[in-house]
C-alpha cells in the first residue's frame, strides 16, 4: 500500500487527508507542527464562500465545495446569506457585470445584477448616493472555517489517517528523481507521496526540492466592532469592489455566544500598504477601517471596537491570486497551496482533486490544470478581478 505524508493541518490539508481516507487504498499521515489545528490562516479566516469570481476555474471551485460543505451531513456554519458587490464607478460596475458573464458560463444562474434601489433593499445600513450598481448572489454563504476543518479532520481519523501534531518538517527527502520521505527532528518518515499544504509558509519546502513555490504571506486584519443598533437578520456579505472594504455580521467560531444581541459587525479592508508577513493585530489598523465604515456605514456612530477581538491573519498569495494544485518538482511531490484567500471556501474541491491525481493519477472531477505549478513556468497565468 502506498504511502502519503501530508504536511500542513489547516482545512486545506484536512480536507486532502479525508478525501484520501474515505477513498482508502493508501496510508496516510498528516504531520503539523502546531500542538493542535487551526494555528495558521484557517483559525484567522472570515468564513465566506461565494461563486462571485472572475475566472470560470474559481467559480468551479467554489460551486463544487459549496455544494459539499451543504449536502455533508456535517454541519459546518452553512447559511447562505449572500454576498452583496457594489461599485462607485462605472469601470467597477462593467468588472461586476463581466464577472456574472463568466458565472453563467458555467451555469450559475443565482448571481444577479442589481441597482442602487435594489441595494438598498438588500442592504439599509448602507450610504447608496455615490454607487453605480452592483452584483447580488444568493448562492453565497458564510460558512465556519474551524468546524469544516474539524470535520475533515474527524472524517480523516475515523478512516485511519495518522496524525502527528508538534512536528515540523523542515525538508522533504528526494532520492534521485522522486519524493522519499519527509524529515522531522525525530528522523525520516519514508513515503511515495508528499502533499504540501503548509499555507502562507509553502515557499519554505520547496527549495530544499529545487522548486521555487511562488506562495508570499500577506498580513490581512479584520476589526469587531459592537453595533448600538440591531443589525438585520439577513445581513449579506458586504464588499466596495473598488477600495475593497467590507463587512460581515460577526460569529466567533469557538464561542457562539460572544455576538450580543444587536449583532457584532466584522470590518475589513486590504490595506494596500501593508507588506507584513507577521499575524500579529497593529492597532494602528483600527482608525483607517473605521474611516471606511464612517463613509459607508448608516450606523457608524454606534459601532463600538472590541480590541480584544480583533484579529490578523496571512493570505497565501501568488503571482496571479489562484491556488496552486497539482504535482510540482521531483515525482510524487504535489502542492495544495497558494489560494490567496480562498482556501476554505476551496478545499473540498482540492482535497477531491489532491485524492484523484495521487489515488487515480489524474484528476477527473473536475479539469483543475488551469492551477497547475507549471503555469508560472510556461506563463499562462490568470486573471482575477475579484480579489478582495
Ligand atoms: C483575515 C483573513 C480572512 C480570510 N477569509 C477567508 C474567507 O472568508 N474565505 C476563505 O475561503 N478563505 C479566507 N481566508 C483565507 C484562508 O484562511 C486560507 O486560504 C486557508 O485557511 C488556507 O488553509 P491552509 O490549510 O492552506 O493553510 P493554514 O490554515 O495556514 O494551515 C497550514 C498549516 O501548515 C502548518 N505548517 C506550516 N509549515 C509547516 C511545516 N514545515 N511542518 C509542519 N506543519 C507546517 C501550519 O502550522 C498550519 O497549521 C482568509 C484569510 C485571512 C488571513
Amino acid at each position: 500500500m502506498s504511502k502519503v505524508v501530508i504536511i500542513g493541518g489547516g482545512v486545506v490539508g484536512a480536507s486532502v487527508a479525508r478525501h484520501l481516507a474515505v477513498r482508502g487504498g493508501c496510508d496516510v499521515t498528516l504531520i503539523e507542527q502546531s500542538p493542535s489545528p487551526g494555528a495558521g490562516s484557517t483559525g484567522r479566516a472570515t468564513g465566506g464562500a461565494r461563486v462571485q469570481f472572475g475566472t470560470e476555474i474559481n467559480v468551479r471551485m467554489s460551486k463544487y465545495s459549496i455544494d459539499f460543505i451543504r449536502e455533508w451531513d456535517r454541519d459546518c456554519g452553512y447559511d447562505p446569506k449572500g454576498y452583496l458587490f457594489f461599485a462607485t464607478s462605472e469601470a467597477g460596475f462593467d468588472s461586476l457585470k463581466r464577472n456574472v458573464e463568466v458565472q453563467r458560463r458555467v451555469g450559475i444562474e443565482s448571481t444577479r445584477t442589481v441597482s442602487r434601489e435594489e441595494i438598498a433593499e438588500i442592504c439599509p445600513l448602507i450610504v447608496t448616493d455615490d454607487i453605480i450598481g452592483g452584483t447580488f448572489g444568493s448562492e453565497d454563504s458564510f460558512i465556519n472555517p474551524i468546524a469544516l476543518m474539524r470535520s475533515f479532520h474527524d472524517e480523516a481519523a475515523e478512516h485511519g489517517v495518522r496524525f502527528m501534531f508538534g512536528t515540523e518538517v523542515s525538508s522533504i527527502g528526494r532520492v534521485g528523481g522522486r519524493v522519499s520521505g519527509v524529515i522531522t527532528a525525530d528522523g525520516e518518515i519514508g513515503c511515495d507521496a508528499v502533499v504540501i499544504c503548509t499555507g502562507a509558509r509553502a515557499a519554505r519546502l520547496g527549495s530544499g526540492v529545487g522548486i521555487d513555490i511562488p506562495v508570499r504571506p500577506q498580513r490581512r486584519q479584520i476589526v469587531w466592532a459592537r453595533c448600538g443598533e440591531k443589525i438585520p437578520d439577513s445581513l449579506p456579505m458586504v464588499i466596495d469592489v473598488g477600495s475593497g472594504f467590507h463587512f460581515r455580521p460577526a460569529r466567533d467560531f469557538i464561542d457562539p455566544s460572544a455576538v450580543t444581541e444587536n449583532g457584532d459587525l466584522l470590518l475589513a479592508w486590504p490595506d494596500p500598504n501593508d507588506l507584513t508577513a507577521s499575524d500579529d493585530f497593529d492597532a494602528g489598523f483600527i482608525p483607517p477601517v473605521l474611516e471606511q465604515s464612517r463613509r459607508r456605514l448608516k450606523i457608524h456612530a454606534s459601532l463600538d471596537v472590541v480590541p480584544t477581538k480583533c484579529r490578523a491573519g496571512l493570505y497565501e498569495n501568488t503571482p496571479d491570486h489562484h491556488g496552486i494544485i497539482g504535482p510540482a518538482g521531483p515525482d510524487g511531490l504535489f502542492l495544495a497551496c497558494g489560494f490567496s484567500g480562498h482556501g476554505v471556501m476551496h478545499s473540498p474541491a482540492t482535497g477531491r482533486a489532491i485524492s484523484e491525481m495521487i489515488l487515480d493519477g489524474r484528476c477527473g472531477f473536475m479539469d483543475v490544470s488551469a492551477l497547475g505549478f507549471d503555469r508560472f513556468e510556461n506563463g499562462r497565468l490568470l486573471e482575477e478581478s475579484s480579489f478582495i
